[in-house]
């Protein structure tokens, strides 16, 4: 068990600091995200390489990352409630006036 995760909190009940507060930033993200509506922007991926070596254009990584797109925009919002609270400040303080 992780503490610090939403899943620790869903799935195992855990109402710890950590969990309670990765859960609050999670509800908050998604509510978030809905106004959210542009679509991500990404520049300049590269390709990449792997050891076997397989080689992976970057309009695949691309493609990835689109499939993803929804779930990195709640894990950016996350990351913004984690700093804001860091910071000791109020998440209203990141409603740009
Ligand atoms: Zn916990």
């Amino acid at each position: 068990m992780q503490h610090g995760k939403r899943a620790t909190y869903a799935n195992h009940g855990c109402r710890c600091k950590l969990c309670t507060a990765a859960q609050s930033a999670n509800v908050w993200a998604r509510r978030q995200v809905k106004a959210w509506k542009a679509p991500l922007r990404v520049e300049g991926v590269q390709e990449a390489i792997t050891d076997t070596p397989i080689f992976i254009p970057p309009s695949v990584i691309m493609r990835a990352l689109e499939r993803k797109e929804q779930s990195i925009k709640i894990e950016a919002m996350e990351i913004l409630w984690h700093e804001a609270k860091k910071n000791g400040g109020d998440l209203a303080e990141l409603t740009q006036p």
